[in-house]
């Protein structure tokens, strides 16, 4: 399960290809704020997290729960949920703005992001 939840993975590199492509510059999982966020823009004071639908409880095709051992991923799944909600409240209290980009919808989480940022002049 750690290759899962390492850093880097697959869907973040996607976000962050992205982002990188279209000029931006960030910081990638800041222990300084809560929830560790995947990536942050500290200049628009925009913090993202990349979300795999098993992790965090998407309901979705990808987010359904295993049927099997329940017991075990049922409470850790809530458990992330609650996490993340809490981290999140607490990064918007301090005046960030908290995107979220899911593994299901990664296309148009991303496009979504980049059209969400501030225009950024022309220096690009
Ligand atoms: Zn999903």
């Amino acid at each position: 399960m750690a290759a899962i939840r390492s850093k880097g993975s697959v869907i973040e590199m996607q976000v962050r290809r992205a982002l990188h492509g279209a000029g931006f510059r960030y910081r990638l999982h800041r222990r300084d704020l809560p929830g560790r966020p995947d990536i942050t823009l500290p200049k628009y004071r925009l913090a993202v997290f990349v979300d795999g639908c098993f992790w965090h409880g998407h309901e979705c095709i990808q987010g359904h729960k295993p049927k099997s051992n329940t017991a075990y991923w049922g409470p850790k799944i809530a458990r992330n949920m609650e996490r993340d909600q809490i981290n999140r409240q607490a990064l918007e209290k301090t005046g960030w703005r908290v995107a979220i980009v899911r593994e299901c919808t990664i296309e148009a989480d991303i496009a979504g992001l980049i059209q969400s940022i501030p225009a950024q002049g022309s220096a690009m």
